[in-house]
């Protein structure tokens, strides 16, 4: 699994590039269902590209076999993960990483595209691309065992799904800010760079706040205002920003950039309390959006 594992040199260079978040990788998922759900699998291929190839495990043989003449039975997302479960049991689990794309339209560009696959319902064939500027994307095949364990040991809980207590025992274990914790996939999956400013912001909770000093009623808001947000951001189909990277499954922008409160607004007047000039500043080296008078740091924590 070695291949598959991003090196930290690579995470340096994008920094505070796009990356899809839950819900860009949950529009994937509501865009690609109509037509692989239900679907026969009729072929899997490589297209012709001459840059490196992406990683596809086991190997690109078995992941086609595989799926060769199998039912798609659902198209799910897991953490920032689209999954493809087959009558076999088995899954194909796709993971965009920073500038993969699911489409089912024309793509942004052909030398970009990667893999192909050629679904059959009702007698209609349709292609889904698999679309990557960077490579960095993968796509493996898992049996349903390993299927099981992917989901119940290397991903943190959908946030969705966590409840306030988890929220607080989680919280309550790391004395890192809040807004590199939110970051960690082991305590909450699918949160990124983006979303992670936005949702303090909503919850108006200062993002340099130690985790383990936040009150019951700050984890209460951040609970509240995460649903909201990654909400509205699905609603919106994500966020499509200035490298223009992410694109929803019919090669068409989101519209979630428009709603943003703070992210990439640094100088402006932040239209929540009307007040505050939004800031800039690197935590763990990666952006972070907020406004000081929204989310003031408390004194006893300065
Ligand atoms: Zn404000």
């Amino acid at each position: 699994m070695a291949a598959l594992t991003i090196d930290n040199k690579s995470y340096q260079q994008i920094k505070d590039k796009s990356v899809p978040e839950l819900p860009e990788v949950e529009t994937m998922v509501r865009g690609i269902r109509p037509i692989a759900k239900g679907a026969e699998v009729m072929d899997f291929e490589a297209c012709p590209c001459r840059r490196q190839p992406i990683a596809v495990g086991p190997d690109f043989d078995t992941v086609r076999k595989m799926q060769l003449g199998q039912t798609v039975r659902a198209v799910t997302r897991l953490g920032k993960r689209v999954v493809l479960t087959f009558g076999n049991g088995g899954a194909v689990v796709i993971e965009p990483r920073m500038t993969g794309l699911l489409l089912i339209a024309d793509p942004p560009t052909v030398e970009h595209l990667r893999l192909r696959w050629i679904f059959r319902t009702g007698g209609k064939q349709q292609s889904l691309w698999f679309w990557d500027r960077r490579g960095l994307g993968t796509v493996r095949w898992l049996d349903a065992e390993q299927f099981r364990q992917l989901a119940e040991v290397s991903l943190g809980p959908d946030p969705f799904a966590l409840s306030l207590e988890t929220w607080r025992e989680r919280l309550a274990r790391t004395t890192r800010p809040v807004k590199v914790a939110l970051l960690d996939q082991k305590l909450v999956a699918g949160i990124g760079n983006l979303y992670a400013s936005e949702i303090l912001h909503r919850a108006k909770i200062s993002p340099f706040l130690p985790a383990n000093r936040l009150k019951p009623d700050q984890v209460g808001r951040l609970m509240a205002a995460t649903q909201h947000i990654l909400s509205e951001a699905i609603r919106y189909e994500g966020s499509t920003l200035g490298d223009g990277t992410y694109r929803n499954a019919l090669n068409r922008d989101g519209n979630y950039q428009n709603q943003h409160g703070v992210y990439m607004k640094a100088g402006q007047t932040c239209q929540q309390c009307r007040r505050g000039l939004i800031r800039r500043e690197v935590q763990a080296q990666r952006s972070t959006f907020f406004c000081p008078v929204c989310q003031p740091l408390p004194r006893s924590s300065r």
